[in-house]
């Protein structure tokens, strides 16, 4: 009888795809269309609104792969070869006498008449200043050659791709000195709880400190959002009212700690005054109950309170809708198959998403999962994802998650 109804309860419950392609549907129905041009160094984490097209070839001459000397091919197998120039990088070199070689360094544009460049290890250079090539050479062999990389006209990187080092190198490379990128969605972020204090304040009887107000700042901030930080609202219905009448000019409303039913959820009956809330439960631990839905036109999402439960749900159902938003296609966390290194012997009516390490190759746990333990995330390398209804022993495959691929 237990298994029937735990069975039944199971399928009531919204599967994490589900709430995942729901919210991605409410993403892209409400798009970030606003962008704004920046310099380069101020668009790490940002979403690049416009592609990025090459106005030139990369490299823009063909140029030397190696230390060496830039030469004729088909001249290296007669007689020792004078030197005619010396070329390093940044300098602009004459074409290349016949019958001779240059000396050539790594990155310098190859002489027009040049079709080779030899590594200096393999010549030897004579006493008169002349060089032997000691091996046949091939056309072509260590230079670069003009637009090897990049083409002019070419799109290098497409709107929508997240910016981070290596992008910004790339435009850098292109000469490039600022991108027109998506304006930073404006999440305010809310932390109800008549329990919580901020750190720095004294802590009194019954209460905890607020550490889900840092965890979404820090996190938004490295999602190219820019944080609101409403603070804690109480649980005071004339507060609450008040604290969303003063916000302004906001694209998410990014709550935590329960916006249920219940009575003294202050939060969730000012939000149903302008607007609609649904709750839904997931099959999702830790994270059951989250709520989605809209104030005065403006979405809101409400994450479940426990640290880890905020943790998992921010990361895999916020963070790819926030994403979407900024007009980020591909917001899937990578994920790879590892052994697990645990038993898993009841199988879970929700999909269960677990603080592990990788130790020897294989997914360990943080020996206390429990939804409050924010400690267990600090130790995790990444989450281990077990399927609703799955049984695992040792050695069997997991789904390991990176936090790395979900905190940037
Ligand atoms: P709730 O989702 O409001 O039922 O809260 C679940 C648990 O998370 C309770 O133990 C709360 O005290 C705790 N909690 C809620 N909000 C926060 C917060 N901002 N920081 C730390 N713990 C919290
Ligand atoms: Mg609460």
């Amino acid at each position: 009888m237990k298994a029937v109804a735990e069975a039944t309860q199971g399928r009531a419950l919204m599967p994490v795809e589900e709430a995942l392609q729901r919210l991605l549907t409410f993403a892209v129905a409400a798009p970030i269309r606003e962008t704004e041009s920046l310099a380069l160094a101020h668009c790490d984490g940002r979403v690049l609104a416009q592609p990025l097209v090459a106005s030139l070839d990369l490299p823009p001459w063909p140029n030397s792969a190696m230390d060496g000397y830039a030469l004729r091919c088909a001249d290296a197998s007669g007689e020792p070869l004078p030197v005619s120039q010396r070329i390093f990088a940044g300098q602009a070199p004459a074409p290349l006498q016949p019958g001779t070689c240059a000396r050539i360094f790594t990155g310098a544009p190859v002489p027009e008449g040049a079709d080779c460049v030899e590594m200096q290890e393999n010549v030897e250079v004579l006493d008169d200043g002349r060089v032997r090539f000691a091996r046949p050479l091939t056309a072509g062999q260590n230079i670069r050659p003009q637009g090897q990389e990049t083409r002019a006209g070419e799109e290098v990187l497409a709107a929508g791709t997240r910016l981070g080092p290596i992008e910004l190198a790339l435009a850098a490379t292109l000469g490039v000195p600022t991108l027109s990128v998506v304006r930073r969605p404006r999440v305010a972020v809310l932390s109800t709880g008549d329990e919580l204090v901020e750190p720095g304040e004294p802590l009194g009887p019954g209460q905890i400190f607020n550490s889900n107000r840092q965890l979404l700042i820090s996190w938004l901030e490295r999602l190219g959002c820019e944080p609101v930080d409403v603070g804690i609202l109480a649980d005071d219905l004339a507060q609450t009212r008040a604290c969303l009448a003063g916000l302004r000019g906001i694209d998410l409303i990014l709550s935590t700690g329960g916006v249920s039913v219940g009575e003294a959820d202050y939060l969730g009956i000012a939000l149903r005054e302008a607007g609609e809330l649904d709750l839904w439960k997931l099959a999702i631990k830790p994270g059951k109950p989250l709520t989605f839905g809209h104030w005065q036109g403006v979405p809101v999402l409400g994450l479940p309170g426990n640290p880890t439960s905020t943790l998992v749900t921010f990361g895999l159902l916020a963070r790819p809708y926030l994403l979407r938003r900024q007009g980020v296609d591909d917001v899937t966390p990578l994920g790879v198959d590892v052994p697990a290194g645990f038993d898993w012997p009841r199988a879970g009516t929700r999909r269960e998403y677990l603080r592990a390490r990788l130790e020897s190759g294989q997914a360990c746990l943080y020996p206390n999962q429990s939804s409050g333990v924010l400690r267990s995330a600090a130790w995790a390398e990444g989450l281990v994802e077990v399927p609703e209804g799955q049984t695992l022993q040792v050695g069997d495959p997991v789904r390991f998650i990176p936090l790395s691929e979900l905190l940037g």
